[in-house]
């Protein structure tokens, strides 16, 4: 039983053959958010076609600059219209970052608030992308009241680590923290409290330290990664992999049990 939390299957190469892949490596489910509306019908496609994937609308922040000006009105009509399909999560990807320069951040700030409420109004988690804006990502959380969903690609210190599991998020781990020069990211993976970790690929993004250069990241790589975390916090795999299943499910999954319902995801939502 393994989740991967964060993959975007909609960028690539052959999905139905990762997905495959991801079934035979022990995964039960892959969570797959959009990153504008563009990929809103590819994510939906792709959750229709196989039972273990599920998917989030959102638009994504560093995408900020070529979002048309109806983006947010096509997400918020899209994301209305899922309410009633099992395969929904919630809103995703969306967040800040403040790294990549040049990006328009008022807009940016006023998409990811306006995200935020429709989360809120729908009752649904959020799959957040956080970088070098931990503290203004936080802050956007505890004012829109929002306590359910993943911080993806956590790379924030442990203080800034601790408010956002307090807040009831998840963090997401995945390949870059199987990197030996990553020692403040394993530093987190080890001592942070199990119930606040998911495991993730972000394929084809950010692949793990094993892959060669130019090689495919794909959500099997999940298997290894697990792995990776498992020793490293000196756990049995089937333990970590439980939790973190279990941990994907608690924060992701749709009011009302719907996930409980289902055979490819964990039946403890609680
Ligand atoms: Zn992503």
């Amino acid at each position: 039983m393994l989740v991967d939390s964060h993959c975007h299957l909609d960028f690539l190469a052959d999905p139905a053959r990762s997905v495959e892949r991801a079934l035979d490596a022990g995964l039960s489910a892959i969570v797959v958010p959009a990153v504008c509306p563009e990929h809103f019908g590819r994510v939906t496609a792709l959750a229709r076609a196989h039972p273990s994937v599920y998917y989030l609308l959102g638009l994504h922040p560093c995408y900020v600059d070529c979002l048309k000006d109806n983006a947010l009105e096509i997400l918020k009509s899209a994301a209305w219209t899922a309410q009633d399909d099992p395969k929904f999560l919630g809103i995703g990807e969306i967040g800040l970052d403040f790294f990549v320069p040049n990006l328009n951040r008022d807009r940016m700030q006023d998409l990811y608030i306006a995200q935020l409420k429709l989360a809120r109004d729908l009752n649904r988690p959020v799959v957040l992308h956080v970088r070098s804006a931990v503290d203004q990502v936080s802050a956007g959380l505890r004012r829109i009241g929002i306590h359910r969903g993943i911080a993806h690609a956590f790379n924030g210190s442990l203080v800034q680590a601790g408010r956002l599991i307090d807040q009831g998020l998840c963090l997401g781990f995945g390949g870059a923290s199987t990197f030996s020069r990553a020692t403040r990211l394993q530093s987190l993976v080890k001592t942070l409290p199990l119930q606040g970790l998911v495991l993730e690929t972000d394929s084809p993004d950010i692949a793990p330290a094993w892959l060669a250069k130019g090689e495919q990241n794909e959500p099997h790589q999940l298997a290894r990664i697990a792995r990776f975390v498992a020793s490293s916090r000196g756990l049995e795999f089937a333990e970590l992999a439980c939790a973190t299943s279990q941990n994907a499910a608690r924060v992701l999954g749709p009011p009302g049990g719907l996930w409980s319902s289902s055979s490819a995801l964990p039946s403890n939502t609680h």
